[in-house]
């Protein structure tokens, strides 16, 4: 696969990994370094309710109930709908990257400095490395993501895995990213990985 230096005349570093990996914590890290971090996911969420456009087909495609009584996305219901129907859930997800992608074509244009960081559990399933300098895996033992997801959300064992199942392996995603956090310590190890690899950014940018 053909990786671009840069994308829209910015060095991106793709920021991924599983469910309850540590990516936004990593991510919200590199924020206090100063710089800028394009959530991908949390975008996603704003889109399909600020997006009249997008809105309309996705009424289309799920029924009205995909929106509440106050027109804002129902994701239990649209989680439900899709989870076991695969085609559904590739044209849903047909609609809404799009969407992301254009909406971050737009962030780009606004951000200062040559550096940018994009957060996404999907760098590798959609190939948005290929838009990327660099990637960043973050990873942690199957149980630890377990037990961490299951305490940040009050998910079940059996929900969290059910997610977990769904997601590309992880041993795939060590093969295809230049950089892997291993997020199986505390916090302070976790910042401590993640300087040394924003350190030998810099110096290979500079
Ligand atoms: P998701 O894909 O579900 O959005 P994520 O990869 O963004 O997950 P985070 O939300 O950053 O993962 O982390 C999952 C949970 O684990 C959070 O509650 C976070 O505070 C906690 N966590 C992350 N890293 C550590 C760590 N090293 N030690 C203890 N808790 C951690």
């Amino acid at each position: 696969m053909e990786i671009e230096q840069e994308y829209f005349g910015k060095k991106i570093i793709g920021l991924t990994g599983g469910i309850g990996s540590g990516k936004t914590t990593v991510a919200k890290f590199i924020e206090e370094l100063g710089f800028p971090v394009y959530y991908s996911d949390e975008r996603a969420k704003d889109i399909v309710n600020d997006d009249d456009l997008l809105k309309e087909r996705i009424i289309q495609l799920l029924g009205e109930n995909a929106y509440d009584e106050n027109g804002i996305y129902n994701r239990k219901y649209v989680a439900e709908l899709v989870f076991n129907n695969n085609d559904l859930l590739q044209e849903l997800n047909g609609m809404i990257h799009p969407a992301v992608k254009y909406d971050f074509e737009k962030w780009i244009q606004h951000q200062q400095g040559k550096l940018l960081f994009k957060e996404t559990a999907l760098l590798f399933e959609l190939r948005l490395n290929q838009h990327c300098y660099k990637s960043i895996l973050i990873t942690a033992d199957d149980n630890l993501r377990l037990k961490r997801v299951m305490q940040r959300d009050g998910k079940t064992y059996r929900e969290v895995e059910k997610i977990m199942d769904k997601q590309m392996p992880e041993k795939e995603k060590v093969r295809k990213a230049d950089f892997v956090i291993f997020n199986n310590d505390g916090m302070q190890e976790l910042m401590l990985q993640t300087e040394t690899i924003i350190q030998k950014l810099l110096s290979e940018i500079e």
